[in-house]
């Protein structure tokens, strides 16, 4: 129901174009429909709309255009058939399981995946009896032993948090479709604007609206990109009935995020790499972690898969063999900084630093952690806007003076 066609128009222009048709009023900003229900005309066309003959809005619950906004553009940019959005990041993963698994069912993870994603698959739906099996992140053939008869979903996170290892989603849809099962993919570290799941055969890819979509650390937001089979039959039903919808407020603020998505990306991105090929060079730091790094260990895999782009996410280690004195060292870095905000979000325009051991790792066991390679020595940066050379300036305060 738009005014142009959008089969034949680049990912850049629908981030900015993609969007139900104008009110009557020719607003030229996307409207914002704050409002939980819609009037009918009489009684005979709500009977028609709430059976789903016809089509039409009548609850937010069910739809909203604000909303409708939101998933024609984002799956415009991920060049899927459709979208759902959804509260949060984790309300999007906790869909694909819900209308997707059931009891005696089984997933394939990574063993590096977003922590909270690590808690909702292995602890809280091993409770509804599905079952699942978390392998290394980089690792093929690991991914494919650990499918079985049972198994219905591949989930994989590329690159991940806080490590920037990288899964090969070619290699693993494959995997998936020849086991007959589905591969989701979630997006939501390199966003559609440096890499794009369904091209490369993922069935699902998921979002954390929260980070790089709306960019500016405003809202929390989530979506499920796919095929119309699986989004409007199986995942958008289960939404009227379990609600975790997105409210059209936070719809609209992400909504007018990814106009400057690809923008946002490509200029955070250069910045990431800049700082990452000077934290390699220097002497306090043991290691750095970024894709874009010809010593990345998966540096071809990231230039093919992202866009010839390394992302926004830099992580690095500082020193002591011992836990204590690699932690004591990271929170020196961490507590010298001025610009950098001690915050667990990322994807902002302003650049975040943590500690994702005490942070967003720090619910994990030990084991778990250890698997996932996170150390006491580990620092994660999501670079922002700021200038380059202040931010290499905040870190080096720290840096620095390390003993
Ligand atoms: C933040 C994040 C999520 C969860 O998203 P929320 O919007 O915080 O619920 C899921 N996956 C990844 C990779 C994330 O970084």
């Amino acid at each position: 129901m738009t005014a142009f066609d959008s089969t034949a128009l680049h990912p850049d222009t629908l981030a900015v174009r993609q969007a139900v048709p104008r009110s009557q009023f020719g607003e030229h900003s996307e409207a914002l429909y704050l409002s939980s229900s819609f009037v009918q005309p009489d009684a005979a066309t709500a009977a028609r709309r709430f059976a789903g003959e016809e089509e039409g809005y009548t609850y937010t619950r069910t739809a909203n255009p604000t909303v409708t906004s939101f998933e024609q553009r984002l799956a415009a940019m991920e060049g899927t058939q459709a979208a759902v959005a959804t509260a949060s990041g984790m309300s999007a993963i906790l869909l694909v399981c819900l209308a997707l698994l059931k009891a005696g069912d089984h997933v394939v993870c990574s063993q590096s995946m977003f922590g909270s994603t690590m808690k909702l698959i292995g602890g809280e739906l091993a409770r509804f009896g599905v079952q699942s099996t978390f392998v290394p992140q980089t690792d093929v053939a690991a991914w494919r032993a650990a499918v079985r008869p049972e198994t219905r979903l591949l989930f994989a996170e590329t690159p991940t948090n806080p490590l920037t290892e990288l899964c090969d989603i070619r290699a693993l849809a494959d995997i998936a479709h020849e086991a007959g099962v589905l591969l989701a993919v979630d997006n939501c570290f390199a966003s559609p604007a440096l890499q794009r799941p369904a091209e490369m055969g993922a069935d699902l890819v998921i979002h954390s609206g929260t980070k790089f979509l709306d960019g500016q650390g405003r809202v929390m937001a989530g979506a499920v990109c796919g095929p119309h089979a699986l989004i409007e039959e199986k995942l958008a039903p289960l939404i009227r009935s379990a609600g975790m919808n997105l409210s059209p407020f936070n719809a609209w603020v992400v909504l007018k995020g990814l106009e400057t998505l690809s923008i946002r990306m490509q200029a955070q991105s250069a910045h990431a790499l800049a700082i990452a090929s000077w934290l390699e060079s220097h002497p306090a730091v043991r290691r750095t972690f970024y894709p874009g790094l010809a010593s990345h260990p998966q540096h071809e895999l990231a230039m093919r898969q992202q866009s010839g782009v390394g992302g926004a996410v830099v992580s690095f280690v500082v020193g002591g063999a011992e836990a204590a004195a690699a932690r004591a060292s990271a929170f020196h870095v961490i507590d010298s900084t001025r610009i950098c905000s001690i915050t667990a979000n990322l994807g902002d325009t302003k650049t975040t630093i943590t500690h994702p051991a005490s942070t967003s790792h720090g619910r994990l066991t030990d084991a778990q952690r250890s698997a996932a390679g996170i150390g006491q020595g580990l620092i994660r940066l999501a670079v922002g806007l700021e200038h380059i050379d202040d931010l290499k300036a905040d870190l080096a305060r720290g840096l620095d003076s390390l003993k």
